[in-house]
């Protein structure tokens, strides 16, 4: 294989479920790696054990294929890069940690927690930060302040490894998104790379996969910017060649400023995950799209757009033609504003996108949870009668029940404006005469009625609108006389009756 293939990753922290905002970030790493012949793999970063949630990995992995993100590398599967889980990859980061040590890059700190606090405490009394670094690291216990006795001898114990930071040295990279970033390592301490648990860190486990994985983009949210400083660091110091990278801008609330949280979805009643997530502790529920009734396509549609866009009008796409259009380049440095009602019209444009062979399949399973058995070219022509009015197959339901069941009450305010006068008496004979329809037929049906009407001199939209009243229950739903065909010659007169007795 050449060093020039594209091999980027995705890599979340199992801490909970997957924000869409961390779904938007997989499907850019998908998208460009599909755009270039490339390979996605899916890394997950469980270094950090105190914030290890059960069930997020399940999640993560889940939710992905959902979307249709499916890794090309991942957890379980055995090629030359993995273990892709880094906790089974431990031992490699000891090696590394020691090896910038050993280089000068790194050193041995041995503050216990209680230390750190009373020096954070004692610099905040002049109302000053402490930050470890080449200034203070001197006046703090570690391998460069101490004797090489003392060190041996507290090696035994409990210890960290911290990066050296140089001081006030420029740090400068070419982002493919936001240009040119340059920072300087006199803002930046001494991260810690190596816990006293044994476990790397984020930084170091970070680096030091995304080396060995031979990834060539790290594309990632924007909250990873500030650490790109010390990242690009520890490229230099270990002496490799660093990939390029690609920070994605933030999704932001639908309203106000800041990015987009679990809160403002709770609040304004939207999911910000893909899937369900049931917390583990509390037992909490939070929403989900796919519980939600979103089509994966709209969902991954949607979040494309936020952030990117092909240049061109067009806002409808399937994965294949975003794989097609996309490229980093494209994709804005300013904040995406997420807004929930567009996301209902990315979910609708795609429904109409289906065939209604496709959508009454769907429906059909609306109509198994009733108990109801339908015809399946009569719920085809159904779905294609109320499709237009729907933004989720769930909503076919509240336009068409009519269709498999009769009315079971009467919408009030239509009643009170529909059912009054001559109307009651005329329905009533309605009723009756409807047996004389030979063929039973929409046109048919209609010339019948209008005829009645006109003998008895009403007006024709008047007994329309109660009859619609009726058949359906209130005043919506698609042509009156395609509805009374579609129930039926008896189901009708049963219908018309019905309303006689209960509106009287
Ligand atoms: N584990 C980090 C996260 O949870 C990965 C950040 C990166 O892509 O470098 O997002």
């Amino acid at each position: 294989m050449s060093d020039s293939k594209v091999r980027v990753r995705f890599a979340p922290s199992p801490t909970g479920p997957l924000h869409m905002g961390g779904v938007r970030t997989a499907l850019f790493n998908y998208l460009f790696a599909k755009k270039n012949n490339g390979t996605f793999i899916l890394r997950i970063e469980d270094t950090d054990q105190t914030r290890y949630v059960p069930g997020a990995e399940k999640y993560i992995i889940e939710a992905l294929e959902w979307c249709g993100l499916n890794p090309d590398e991942k957890p379980g599967y055995s090629c030359g890069f993995g273990p892709y889980r880094q906790s089974e990859r431990k031992d490699i980061y000891k090696t590394f940690a020691q090896k910038l040590i050993s280089t000068g890059h790194a050193y041995y700190a041995f503050d216990t927690p209680e230390e750190l606090d009373s020096k954070r405490k004692e610099l905040e009394k002049d109302k000053k930060v402490f930050t470890y670094n080449a200034h203070t690291r001197s006046q703090m216990r570690n391998s460069l302040s101490l004797s090489e006795d003392e060190v041996t001898e507290l090696l035994k114990g409990d210890y960290v490894i911290r990066f050296k930071m140089p001081d006030n040295e420029t740090v400068e990279e070419e982002d493919i998104i936001r240009g040119k970033v340059s920072f300087n390592t006199r803002e930046l301490d001494d991260k810690i790379l190596f816990k006293s648990d044994g476990m790397p860190t984020y930084h170091l486990a970070n680096v030091v996969d995304d080396h060995f994985m031979k990834i060539s983009h790290v594309i990632r949210g924007e909250e990873w910017l500030p650490s790109l400083p010390l990242h690009i660091l520890l490229y230099k110091s270990f002496g490799w060649n660093t990939p390029k990278f690609a920070h994605l801008p933030l999704i932001l609330k639908p309203t106000g400023k800041g990015k987009l949280s679990k809160r403002d979805g709770d609040k304004a009643g939207f999911p910000v995950f893909p899937l369900q997530w049931k917390d583990p502790e509390s037992g909490d529920i939070s929403s989900g799209y796919r519980e939600e009734g979103y089509f994966p396509e709209a969902f991954v549609n949607m979040l494309a757009m936020l952030g990117w866009n092909p240049g061109t009008e067009q806002e409808i796409f399937s994965m294949d033609e975003l794989i097609e259009l996309f490229s980093l380049e494209r994709v804005n440095k300013s904040g995406a504003r997420f807004d929930p009602e567009k996301t209902k019209w990315f979910n609708q444009q795609h429904l109409l996108r289906k065939t209604d062979r496709q959508l009454s399949v769907l429906f059909s399973k609306e109509l198994d949870k009733r108990g109801i058995k339908a015809d399946e070219n009569f719920t085809e022509k159904v779905v294609s009668l109320v499709k237009e009015r729907v933004s989720f197959v769930h909503e076919i339901w509240d336009q068409a029940s009519f269709f498999f069941i009769a009315p079971v009450e009467y919408d009030p305010k239509v009643v009170k404006k529909r059912w009054k006068g001559d109307v009651p008496a005329f329905m009533k004979e309605l009723a009756e005469k409807l047996n004389e329809v030979n063929e039973w037929k929409a046109d048919k049906i209609k010339s019948y009625i209008a005829a009645l009407i006109e003998e008895k001199g009403l007006g024709f939209g008047l007994v329309m609108n109660a009859l619609r009243l009726a058949l359906v229950g209130g005043g919506f739903g698609p042509d009156l006389m395609t509805i009374a065909e579609m129930i039926g010659k008896e189901e009708t007169i049963q219908r018309i009756k019905n309303a006689v007795e209960k509106l009287g």
